[in-house]
C-alpha cells in the first residue's frame, strides 16, 4: 500500500506483486492562500483525508487489512508541520514548500555569508522552499511556540514524520533521509542534524525527528486506522519515489516528471556532488546500509505553459490539443518561447527574468506559437540535464519520464531529438507511489531484491532521436540566444 500524499490531493494505492495497482483512491483538499505568496495546508484535513483514501481503496476492493504486506509513504517534501506533543494538535497550519513567506529573511542570511556553509552541509541553496526557514518563522511568530519547542511539549515534521506521528499515535516520531535533506538542517555528508545549521536558524535540536533509512519498519500504523496493524516500512519524498519507481538505480541514471513543473533528478550512487550549475545535492535514498544521492534541478514552468494556452491566451482548448497543432506544422517557424513566468530555474537561476515570445513574424501562427510552448518544456529539461552531466561529469545515455505532460508524443519525440538520447517511458503511470510501494515491499522482505522491481515496470516505450547533431546544435542555440535576451532583460 502506498500512501502519495501530495500538494493537492491525497492518494491511496494498493499494488500487487506484478506492481499492477488493484485498487486506488483519490481525494483533494482544502489550499489556504492568506497573503500573496503565502500557502498553507491545514494537517488534520491532510491526515484525515489520507485516512478516508486508505480506507476507500481497500473498501472498493473488498482488500482484508491483513493481506496488505506492507505500507509505504511518499508526500510533499519541505512543508513543515508543528504540532503539540502532548495533544497532538497542530501549532498552525502547515507551512507549504510553494509559500515564500521567508524570502526576506532567506535574503539577509544569505547577505550575512551562509550560502557556502550551507550548500557545502546540505547541498542546498538557500531559499524559502526549503522547511529549516519556516520552523523559524513559527517559532519566531506563533504565539508561545518558541517557549514550548524549548521546554520539548512541540514537534516538527515534514509530512512523511506528521502521518507516522498520527498513525503510530505518536509512539513514532522519525522521518527519512529523502525528507531530512530537504529540510536545510540535515548535514547530507555525515547524514546527521547539523548543528551549526540549528544555531544559524535558531532551532533547538528537540523539536527534530529521528532520521531513519528511507525503507525500513519504522513502526506499526495502529489497528484502528486501517484494521490491522500495517508495518510502515518506507517514507521517501516525492521526487525520489519516482527516481526509485522508475528503476533508476545505476548512478548516471535519469527522470524527468513533466507536470506543472518539471523535475528532474539523475542518480549518482553513493558520491556527492557539488554542483556549480544551481542544481541541488540532496539524498535519494537509504536503503540495505547504503545511501544514494542525487543531482536535482527544477523547470518553473512547464505543464503550466500549456495551462496558460488554454486558459490565458485561449490558442487551444484542453492539453492534448497542443500535440495535434504541434504536429501540424514542421516547425517552429523560427518562434522561441521563454516561458520565464516565475524566474528561470537551473542552471541560470534568475527570480527576476520574465517570459518573452521572440521570432514573430507575419508568417507565425498559433500552432507555431503552440509548438514553441512544448519545445520550451523540452529545452529547459535538456539544459538541466547538460549541467547535470558536467557537474556529475556522467554521461546518460536515456531518460525516463513520467507525469502529465509525458502524455504528449511531439514532447518527447522532441526531448528525444534535443537532447540526442532515447527517452523511456514506462506504461506504469504511477511511478511515485509505486516507489514508495516497492520500497516498502523490499524492507519488509516481499521482494527480496530491487532485481525484481524491473519487471514491475512493465512495458518500457523508447522514443529514439529523429534529427543529426547539426540541427540538434542550430535549435539549441537558437533556445540560447532567446533565453540570453530574457537574462538581459532581468538584468537591467
Ligand atoms: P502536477 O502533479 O504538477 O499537478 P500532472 O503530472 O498532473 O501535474 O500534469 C499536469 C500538467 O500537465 C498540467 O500543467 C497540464 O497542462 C499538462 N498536460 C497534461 N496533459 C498534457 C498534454 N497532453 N500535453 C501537454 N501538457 C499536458
Amino acid at each position: 500500500m502506498a500512501f502519495d500524499q501530495g500538494t493537492t490531493s491525497c492518494r491511496c494505492i494498493i499494488f500487487d506483486r506484478g506492481g499492477d495497482a488493484v485498487s486506488a483512491a483519490q481525494q483533494e483538499f482544502s489550499q489556504s492562500f492568506p497573503r500573496a505568496g503565502w500557502v498553507e495546508h491545514d494537517p488534520m484535513e491532510i491526515w484525515e483525508t489520507q485516512l478516508s483514501v486508505a480506507r476507500e481503496a481497500m473498501r472498493k476492493r473488498s482488500i482484508p487489512p491483513d493481506s496488505i504486506a506492507a505500507l509505504g509513504i511518499t508526500n510533499q517534501r519541505e512543508t513543515t508541520v508543528m504540532w503539540d506533543r502532548d495533544t497532538g494538535e497542530p501549532l498552525c497550519n502547515a507551512i507549504v514548500w510553494q509559500c515564500r513567506r521567508t524570502a526576506e529573511y532567506c535574503e539577509k542570511l544569505k547577505d550575512s555569508g551562509y550560502e557556502a556553509m550551507v550548500k557545502d552541509r546540505t547541498g542546498l541553496l538557500i531559499d524559502p522552499y526549503f522547511s529549516a526557514s519556516k520552523i523559524h518563522w513559527i517559532l519566531e511568530n506563533v504565539p508561545n511556540a518558541r517557549s514550548m519547542a524549548e521546554s520539548g511539549k512541540t514537534l516538527f515534521g515534514t509530512i512523511d514524520s506528521w502521518l507516522i506521528w498520527k498513525l503510530t499515535k505518536g509512539r513514532a516520531h522519525v522521518t527519512d533521509v529523502s525528507n531530512a535533506s530537504r529540510t536545510m538542517l540535515f548535514n547530507i555528508r555525515e547524514l546527521k542534524w547539523d548543528s551549526a545549521l540549528l544555531d544559524v536558524f535558531e532551532i533547538p535540536d528537540r523539536i527534530l525527528p529521528d532520521v531513519i533509512p528511507s525503507g525500513h519498519v519504522c513502526g506499526y500504523a495502529d489497528a484502528e486506522h486501517l484494521g490491522a496493524e500495517l508495518p510502515i516500512a518506507a517514507a521517501i519524498g516525492d521526487q525520489q519515489a519516482s527516481l526509485f519507481g522508475l528503476c533508476c538505480f545505476p548512478a548516471g541514471s535519469a527522470k524527468c516528471t513533466y507536470g506543472t513543473g518539471c523535475f528532474v533528478l539523475m542518480n549518482t550512487g553513493s558520491k556527492i556532488d557539488v554542483s556549480g550549475s544551481n542544481l541541488l545535492s540532496t539524498i535519494a535514498w537509504r536503503t540495505g546500509g547504503r545511501t544514494e544521492y542525487a543531482l536535482e534541478g527544477s523547470v518553473f514552468s512547464a505543464g503550466s505553459v500549456v495551462q496558460w494556452l488554454r486558459d490565458g491566451l485561449g490558442v487551444i482548448g484542453s492539453s492534448p490539443e497542443s500535440e495535434s497543432l504541434a504536429l501540424s506544422v514542421p516547425d517552429a517557424n523560427g518562434v522561441y518561447f521563454v516561458p520565464a513566468f516565475t524566474g528561470l530555474g537551473a542552471p541560470w537561476w534568475e527570480p527576476r527574468a520574465t517570459g518573452t515570445i521572440s521570432g514573430l513574424t507575419r508568417s507565425a501562427g498559433r500552432e507555431h506559437i503552440v509548438r514553441a510552448a512544448l519545445e520550451s518544456i523540452a529545452f529547459q529539461t535538456a539544459d538541466v540535464l547538460r549541467a547535470m552531466s558536467k557537474d556529475s561529469k556522467c554521461e546518460i545515455d536515456s531518460l525516463r519520464v513520467d507525469g502529465g505532460a509525458a502524455e504528449n508524443r511531439f514532447l518527447l519525440q522532441f526531448q528525444a531529438d534535443i537532447l540526442g538520447v532515447p527517452i523511456e517511458k514506462s506504461s506504469r503511470l504511477e511511478s511515485t507511489a509505486f516507489g514508495a510501494a516497492a520500497m516498502a515491499g523490499l524492507a519488509a522482505g516481499y521482494f527480496e531484491s530491487k532485481d525484481e522491481l524491473y519487471a514491475c515496470l512493465g512495458e518500457n516505450e523508447i522514443i529514439y532521436p529523429a534529427i543529426g547533431e547539426s540541427e540538434r546544435e542550430s535549435r539549441v542555440s537558437g533556445w540560447h540566444r532567446a533565453v540570453g535576451s530574457v537574462l538581459a532583460a532581468a538584468e537591467k
